[in-house]
């Protein structure tokens, strides 16, 4: 193999002509960069443009909690030159598999800036009452790695803007050739995000206050809930790793029954049999399905940041509008 690169290498410097050659400009001038999961990969391809290769560790539909790296993927870090990563203790393998890849890339957070939102217990309305159970919550979870932070930073909108323009930042250092295309990209899509939000806001507030309580296998949706004035229940805590304790179950299948907490959600990373397990013993409705960590694949409602912010909103409005 590296006998026939350096006979390539010699022959093109001896400027002679190779049937095989491959159009040398669209490969040598795309930067290959990785992004930990979907959803952010999807915020470095509308930024990176064409200029950019982007390859996804944690695909489609899957769980960054709990995901496992195999040789293909230090393999794939090790060839990048930029490494854009969530951080906030949403990727607990990370550190690892950069060391293992032996990867020069630089490692960008693309979170950074955003103001981490702690666990549950300060801004859920009537937090009051669920104050003890909280602490029972976090008892359960001592010495877990990923402390009381919350890793969900995407799902408000604001803070997709701050993603985006981290990324921007870290391509045009990492190609000063490309800042005007990056500037370009980041600024397009930074409009598109305002149109977002905006209509993200006009669908919450379409449902009517009282109604915006639901449940939702894992507590990602912390920021969204902060951003929007709605508020999700969730037996797990903010990672999947460990499972809920029946005790939490039963908490929330009580809380249910006596606040009236209109629908269950499941999530496209979890396994649905828990939620539909509270919603059988509740008579609580399953709203559907929300996108929590992932996006879907691109046949699903969800290929984008953009498609999936709106298919969830579409998804709270008709489950709990009537
Ligand atoms: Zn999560």
């Amino acid at each position: 193999m590296l006998t026939r690169r350096l006979t390539l290498a010699g022959a093109l410097a001896l400027g002679l002509a190779l049937p095989l050659a491959i159009p040398a400009a669209a490969q040598e001038t795309r930067i290959p960069v990785v992004a930990s999961f979907s959803i952010l990969g999807d915020f470095v391809k509308q930024v990176g443009g064409d200029r950019v290769d982007v390859t996804t560790l944690v695909g489609a539909n899957g769980d960054a909690h709990v995901f496992q790296p195999a040789p293909a993927d230090a393999k794939k870090v090790a060839a990048a030159q930029i490494v854009f990563v969530n951080g906030l203790g949403f990727e607990g393998w990370i550190d690892r598999l950069v060391k293992a890849s032996g990867t020069k890339a630089e490692i960008v957070v693309a979170t950074t800036g955003i103001t981490p939102r702690a666990m549950a217990e300060e801004d859920a309305p009537g937090a009051a009452d669920a104050h003890d159970h909280d602490h029972d919550k976090k008892h359960d979870h001592a010495g877990h790695e990923h402390g009381g932070v919350d890793p969900h930073a995407w799902q408000s909108v604001a803070n997709a803007q701050i993603y985006v323009a981290n990324i921007r930042d870290a391509l045009i250092a990492a190609d000063p050739a490309g800042a005007a295309t990056y500037a370009a990209n980041a600024g397009a899509y930074a409009a598109k995000l305002q149109a977002l939000d905006a209509e993200v806001k006009a669908g919450v507030a379409a449902i009517p206050a009282e109604r915006r309580r639901i449940i939702t296998s894992h507590d990602a949706f912390g920021y969204f809930g902060a951003a929007y004035g709605v508020e999700f229940i969730a037996p797990q805590g903010v990672s999947t790793e460990s499972e809920a304790s029946a005790k939490d179950v039963a908490r929330i299948i009580r809380q249910i029954k006596a606040e009236k907490i209109p629908a269950v959600f499941m999530e496209n990373i979890s396994d649905p049999r828990l939620v539909k397990r509270i919603a059988t013993e509740t008579k609580a409705k399953i709203g559907g399905e929300l996108f929590s960590d992932a996006l879907s694949d691109d046949k699903g409602p969800a290929s984008t940041y953009i498609d999936m912010m709106k298919n969830n909103v579409a998804q709270l409005s008709s489950a709990l509008s009537s």
